[in-house]
């Protein structure tokens, strides 16, 4: 099969969170599995001009409308003339100084609307051109919102027109309301100015569009699939996911097997595997110790987070908890992240009042990330809602025990100590609501754990790093849907405007 993916972001090139991760990971096993892979992600100014990367020869005509053509170049990575049978996916990087000459991958909404929208066309376009042409078109979150529309509009009449289209929602809350402005740039059929597809109270939600004009919808565990079609977690799209349950499909992330692996990862102070869990945790604590300046003790247990700091991860509510549990609970805290600067500050003088005790680094630094996988006892994720989140699986990886909240994949991938076979098969501390005593509560067990039932934990840490977080089911169950997808969109007519 041949697949195209456009995504604003896909690691190892571009990464501001979960989406870049499962951009790159998911492409990877898809060629390997044996299928045609593309993916087309902006070259910004931070990843231009990497080793192995060729220029197309022509530059790419990106028809923005009938009356507007704008020029942007193509580089490649592992070109398709490559002698070896397609075994890996191939980037290409769309350059373009206006849109994407900054080192930033998001700006602003209202110019990313058009960057986006820029790059979402220029892939369309650049298969036009090299005929290459897709069975399916695989568009991630709302920067790629407008590919399932162009190819029911303006490109249905071109050799794109049936491939079908797959949508995922990595996270419903970023939608992409942007000025109605953007639909006379793009020249786009005024009948999608309706409720049931582009407009949204005046402006445009390009992710309405996509969930109206994608062939198949899916999004990132099968828990947050469900309760997006709620008024709770719908963001106001819950009609809308309702209506299309039917092509709806909830796939767990799985994670990068290769760049999250304890027994070869270079970025941590000793690499080990389950059978000598206990000393190489011990090691990579002692260095994450040293590393920020907390007192160095094997005996106490060590809480850490690695996170965007935004509303959705819940650590504002953390965040107020911890002056009194660094004051009286016997632990250290150690945050690497970046985000709100409200929640920077916070964190900042947290850092400040409790020195030895509580680390704090802002900024993105994936070395450290790592490290605080391997070396923390426990991981903190007291999300308000999380599509799916990786670090929960990470941390599992790394025989590190995570406490979440029972939200969207919180829920599918976190066991709970205390619940049904308890310490036979936990993985984690689970709570449920969204308040300061769950958390608060979920805190003192996991302390509770590691000083007064240390078999448990040790049992705990053993079926954490026991689980399977492999990308093979998940590769099977997207492979599924494009089937599906491919069937249901060489079925259909042409979308046509309504009576
Ligand atoms: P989200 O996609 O909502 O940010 P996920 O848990 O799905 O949350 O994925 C977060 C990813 O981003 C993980 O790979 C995590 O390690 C990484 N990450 C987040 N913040 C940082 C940071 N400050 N430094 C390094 N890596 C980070």
């Amino acid at each position: 099969m041949r697949i195209l993916m456009i995504a604003p972001e896909a690691a190892p090139f571009a990464k501001t969170g979960g989406l870049g991760d499962v951009v790159g990971a998911l492409s990877r096993e898809m060629a390997m599995a044996g299928h045609e892979v593309r993916v087309v992600i902006p070259a910004y100014g931070s990843v231009r001009h990497r080793d192995g990367w060729a220029p197309h020869p022509d530059p790419v005509a990106v028809h923005i409308s009938p009356w507007n053509t704008l020029f942007c170049r193509f580089w490649t990575l592992n070109p398709p003339a490559h002698p070896a049978p397609p075994s890996a996916p191939i980037f290409h990087f769309v350059e373009h100084n206006e849109f994407f000459g900054e080192n930033a991958i998001y700006t602003e909404p209202r110019r990313d609307a058009y960057r986006f929208a820029f790059l979402t066309l220029a892939a369309l376009d650049f298969c036009l051109q090299t005929q290459w042409h897709p069975d399916v078109v695989h568009a991630h979150d709302w920067p790629a919102a407008l590919a399932p529309v162009f190819l029911n509009t303006t490109r249905r009449g071109t050799a794109l027109g049936r491939a079908a289209s797959v949508f995922t929602i990595h996270n419903l809350f970023h939608q992409g309301i942007v000025p109605a402005s953007l639909m006379e740039w793009l020249r786009l059929p005024s009948w999608l100015y309706t409720a049931d597809n582009l407009e949204c109270f005046g402006a445009l939600n390009l992710m309405k569009g996509a969930l109206y004009h994608a062939t198949k919808i899916t999004t990132v565990s099968p828990n947050y699939a469900r309760e997006i079609q709620t008024l709770e977690h719908g963001c106001g799209l819950d009609p809308v996911l309702r209506h299309r349950a039917g092509d709806l499909a909830g796939i767990l992330n799985g994670i990068d097997l290769a760049e999250w692996n304890p027994a070869a990862d270079p970025h941590i102070a000793a690499r080990f595997n389950a059978a000598d869990a206990a000393q190489g945790k011990a090691a990579n604590k002692a260095a994450l110790q040293h590393a920020l300046q907390l007192n160095p003790d094997a005996g106490i247990p060590l809480f850490g987070v690695v996170s965007r700091l935004y509303e959705q991860k819940g650590l504002d509510l953390l965040a107020d908890l911890l002056p009194a549990l660094l004051e009286n609970a016997h632990m250290q805290f150690a945050l690497l992240g970046s985000g709100e600067a409200r929640l920077e500050d916070c964190y900042r003088n947290l850092a400040a009042r409790f020195p030895g005790r509580c680390a704090v680094r802002l900024g993105f630094d994936n070395k450290l990330a790592h490290l605080i996988e391997a070396g923390a006892d426990f991981f903190l994720m007291p999300s308000r809602f999380e599509p799916c989140g990786l670090n929960q699986m990470y941390s599992m990886r790394y025989g590190t025990l995570p406490i979440v909240r029972a939200t969207g994949g919180l829920a599918d991938t976190v066991e709970d100590w205390g619940s049904g076979h308890g310490a036979k098969t936990g993985t984690g501390i689970v709570f449920h609501e969204f308040n300061h005593g769950e958390i608060l509560h979920a805190i003192h067990r996991a302390l509770q754990l590691y000083f007064d039932f240390p078999p448990e934990f040790t049992a705990l840490r053993r079926n954490a790093l026991a689980r399977d977080f492999s990308w093979k089911k998940p590769v099977a169950a997207y492979l599924n849907v494009y089937a599906e997808a491919l069937k249901s969109r060489r079925g259909q007519g042409a979308a046509t405007p309504p009576a």
